[in-house]
């Protein structure tokens, strides 16, 4: 059994409300939603942070924006805007180190800076 969370939630262990499931990925929805949309997309196999996965499988980085693409069109429409994040290092506020990125949408979406 892994120690990785989100490990777990690809295995069934811990759950998780996922919104998206394909071969590669999987997307569920944040438990500490931080905008109106807050959902978490991720390789089902593990990479600690997404410059290993881009190292590794460069396509599945493009896999993954398309898919928050998917989804975001399914959660706030295709014109609406969203926001795509990755924290990569604990200095940057990565606290699960398995890779995922990060769909925020919504009403409250306000600009970066
Ligand atoms: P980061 O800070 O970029 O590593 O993001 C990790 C995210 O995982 C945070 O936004 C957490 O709220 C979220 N998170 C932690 N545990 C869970 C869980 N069990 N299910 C869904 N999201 C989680
Ligand atoms: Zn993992």
């Amino acid at each position: 059994m892994t120690d990785c969370l989100f490990c777990q939630i690809v295995a069934g262990e811990i759950p998780a409300t996922v919104v998206y499931s394909d071969d590669e990925l999987l997307a569920f929805r944040d438990i500490n939603p931080r905008t109106a949309v807050h959902v978490l997309v991720i390789p089902r196999e593990h990479h600690s942070n997404i410059a290993e996965v881009a190292a590794a499988e460069a396509a599945l980085v493009g896999h993954m924006v398309i898919a928050a693409k998917v989804i975001a069109a399914g959660e706030v429409g295709e014109a609406s805007a969203y926001r795509l994040v990755f924290n990569t290092g604990a200095g940057a506020g990565q606290t699960v180190f398995h890779a995922h990125l990060h769909l925020l949408a919504g009403a409250d979406l306000g600009a970066m800076s």
